[in-house]
């Protein structure tokens, strides 16, 4: 009984969190209480920032700072997501038309789509408005679009048709979080994609996990045989950029180089320290 009113408890203490963050979150953009960092993303053979992935933080008035894992979910479940997420489009946008402005226009800046974005009948419509209303299209700056591989598995043929219309839009695709998925790899033919990111669960095991090392050999292979480039997550240490760089592969993001920054500081790193490595 003893573990029946525990778990109750527990069930009903997560209820409790979720109803407050959704109550938190309605207004939050209007509010102007999301802003968005930059982590840099570096080509492991030259040492240069190639690009930066775009990650929402939310400071909220009532519950404080919080991340994504907490509140992304709920604004998916209340569809809150396609504004927030077009926010962050948009933010990110001006950002990459600024830099590109200040003579970084080969800079890939990445946005995290969720697939409830995807479906919205008027995703790609929105996209080009946001492209267009920030200056991108004309700066040229260059725009990615993440999308976890696991929500990807739920309609690959919708997302080819997205991902199509998408990059005669000029943008790039990633696949964010590769690895984790499970499923056939078929759809990987099927998509026209860019990226694929190793998802942080396999660089973390590098170097002292044989098969985490086998898996990323694996995943690279796969990706060099589809033509596509490969950015691995989450590198923490040198032993597993030493494991990388032996593996080949192209470009890494992680602590190791730098946490996500305000634009600003990444502003100052691009003029002062092109290189990370
Ligand atoms: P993600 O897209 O896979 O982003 C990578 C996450 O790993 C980020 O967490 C980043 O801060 C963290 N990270 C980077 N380097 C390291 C490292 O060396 N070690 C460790 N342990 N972690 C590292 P963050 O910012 O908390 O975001 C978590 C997830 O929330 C993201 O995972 C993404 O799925 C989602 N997310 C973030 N921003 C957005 C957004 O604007 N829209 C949507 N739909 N999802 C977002
Ligand atoms: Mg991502
Ligand atoms: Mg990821």
């Amino acid at each position: 009984e003893g573990a029946v009113i525990f778990y109750s408890e527990q069930l009903n203490a997560q209820a409790a969190e979720r109803h407050a963050i959704e109550q938190a979150l309605h207004g939050a953009v209007e509010r102007g209480e999301l802003f968005v960092l930059y982590q840099p993303v570096v080509e492991i053979a030259t040492g240069r920032m190639t690009g930066a992935e775009a990650l929402v933080r939310w400071q909220s008035p009532k519950l404080g700072l919080v991340t994504p894992d907490r509140f992304i979910p709920v604004a998916e479940q209340t569809g809150l997501i396609v504004p927030i997420g077009e926010w962050v489009l948009a933010t990110a946008c001006r950002q990459a038309a600024a830099w590109a402005q200040a003579g970084h226009a080969d800079l890939r800046i990445a946005v995290n789509v969720s697939v409830r974005q995807l479906r919205d009948a008027s995703f790609v419509d929105r996209v080009e408005a946001v492209l267009r209303e920030t200056g991108c299209d004309t700066v040229a700056a260059r725009i990615a679009l993440e999308i976890t591989e696991s929500e990807l598995m739920h309609d690959v043929a919708h997302a080819a048709e997205v991902f199509t219309r998408l990059k005669a839009l000029g943008l790039l695709v990633y696949v964010d979080d590769f690895g984790t998925g499970y499923s056939s790899l078929a759809y990987l033919q099927r998509l026209p994609l860019d990226v694929l990111k190793i998802d942080q669960s396999f660089v973390r095991n590098l170097g002292n996990d044989p098969a985490a090392q086998t898996v990323v050999k694996a995943i690279l292979a796969l990706a060099g045989g589809l033509g596509l480039q490969v950015i691995a997550e989450g590198v923490e240490t040198e032993t597993q950029l030493a494991a990388l760089r032996e593996l080949g592969c192209g470009a890494a993001q992680g602590y190791l180089f730098s946490r996500p920054v305000p634009a600003e500081e990444l502003s100052a790193r691009l003029q002062e320290t092109p290189r990370l490595l």
